[in-house]
């Protein structure tokens, strides 16, 4: 049974980056057929907020990554409180005085001394009287899970086998001295009450996972399986951690980025398997493949959506964006012969206004000096509208009879009397469209 959990903690809406792990565990949860649970990682109730809870859900539910479960940790502290109270029965969670300033002191000092900054575990070392002290003077302290000092060893679905020294990593904090339980705790915890079967995300977690692996195997839980996917950086190799506040999924959306374009994307850089646009959330579920991505860091432009986002809207039939033509105040007995002329001819569907404004205003003649007799000519010879598929065909043939121009030097003055472009649609399927021909005064 396959069980996998998104965890944002909902401090900020999600980027591109949080869309990589998203998707990666939805997918090969879909394949499985199992669970995907939306955990919501707000155990900091100054920095957690709802407007981010909610705005999560949407951009989610944007793309069509649906969840079967929803859970947060705010609603668990009860729970964390219990899995503390046993990992401090078993010895494995002790209470620690040091204020910040005293532990940078003192890695700074390890580091003078060419030693790696781990804690140096003092703390173990404070009879009962002494923290009593320490308490009285300073408050409650803050909780340390006590590692086993050796190898912690796995296969990563992605990056293979992985050892890391549990003796090269500080004990970590797993309660703050005001009582905040932090992610680690919680994460835990949870991943053993959820039966999470699969872990997938960045590779910056890589050193949590082996501290992880240790807290399981102390509440007796069973240890995932995990992938670490590599993170993301710019089309330049550049690190994306800065920019990804400007790379937040509704501004992609705002951006007018489609689902599906985003998702085939982000399906597949980083992986052996080229970027083909799908049609179909069900068909990158089948397509994907974990085993396929490599470690190293993958490049990722924006830029490449919008493509992806043009092939993907001139792919769809009218029945899918009727609404939208609809809204843009099109005739219902031209909507359907208005997308086929336009969609083709767009990125994103608000360039669609542009065409609309065209086909009911009239564009602004360019007329070059040079066409300008030539263009007058023709438009004497264009008969008034309505306009069908055959009339701009007609029309030219017989301007071309009248002047003598052919190729281009007769079809681009006429598409840009008619349109203000250089280039556009096919010219005898917007002829008919055209309500108004400025051009013809
Ligand atoms: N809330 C954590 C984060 O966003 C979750 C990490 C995890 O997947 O365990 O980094």
């Amino acid at each position: 049974m396959t069980t996998t959990r998104f965890a944002p903690s909902p401090t900020g809406y999600l980027h591109i980056g949080n869309l990589r792990t998203a998707l990666f565990n939805y997918l090969i949860t879909a394949q499985a057929g199992g669970t995907f649970i939306l955990r919501l990682d707000d155990t900091d109730p100054a920095r957690s907020k709802d407007e981010y809870a909610d705005g999560i859900k949407q951009d989610l539910a944007w793309l069509g990554l649906n969840w079967d479960r929803i859970e947060r940790q705010s609603d668990r502290l009860a729970r964390y409180e219990e899995a503390a109270q046993e990992l401090r029965d078993s010895g494995r969670l002790y209470e620690c005085f040091e204020t910040p300033v005293e532990l940078d002191l003192k890695r700074k000092k390890q580091l003078n001394m060419k030693l790696p900054p781990v804690y140096d575990r003092s703390a173990l070392e404070l009879s009962k009287d002494e923290k009593d002290a320490l308490r009285a003077e300073r408050g409650a302290g803050h909780w340390r899970f006590k590692l086993d000092r050796e190898r912690i060893n796995w296969k990563d679905s992605i990056l293979g086998k992985l050892s890391i020294d549990a003796a090269s990593v500080s004990d970590p904090v797993l309660i703050r001295g005001d009582g905040q339980f932090l992610y680690t705790l919680a994460s835990v915890c949870d991943d053993v009450d959820y039966g999470v079967s699969h872990v997938v995300r960045g590779s910056d977690h890589v050193t949590n996972t082996a501290v992880q692996i240790q807290i399981i195997q102390a509440l007796g839980g069973d240890i995932p399986t995990f992938a670490h996917h590599s993170l993301l950086t710019g089309p330049q190799g550049e690190a994306l951690s800065k920019r990804l506040g400007t790379l937040a999924l509704r501004d992609l959306r705002d951006q007018g980025i489609a689902p599906l374009a985003l998702l085939s994307q982000m399906a597949r850089i980083g992986s052996s398997k080229p970027v083909e646009l799908a049609t179909s959330l069900d068909e990158i579920i089948a397509g994907f493949d974990l085993a396929s991505f490599g470690a190293a860091p993958t490049k990722f432009d924006a830029e490449d959506l919008f493509p992806l986002t043009a092939k993907h809207l001139a792919g769809l039939e009218f029945d899918a964006v009727s609404d939208d033509i609809a809204a843009l105040g099109v005739p219902a007995d031209m909507a359907e012969a208005f997308w086929n002329v336009a969609r083709e001819n767009i990125t994103v569907m608000a360039d669609l206004e542009g065409w609309w404004a065209l086909c009911r205003d009239g564009a602004t003649p360019d007329i070059a000096d040079e066409d300008a007799e030539f263009v007058a000519e023709a438009l004497t010879m264009l008969p008034d509208g309505p306009y069908n598929d055959e009339s701009w065909g007609a029309w030219t043939a017989a301007v071309k009879g009248a002047t003598g121009r052919k190729g281009r030097g007769l079809f681009m003055p006429l598409r840009k009397a008619l349109t203000g472009m250089k280039h556009g649609p096919d010219m005898s399927k917007l002829l008919p469209l055209l309500q108004v021909i400025q051009a013809k005064g």
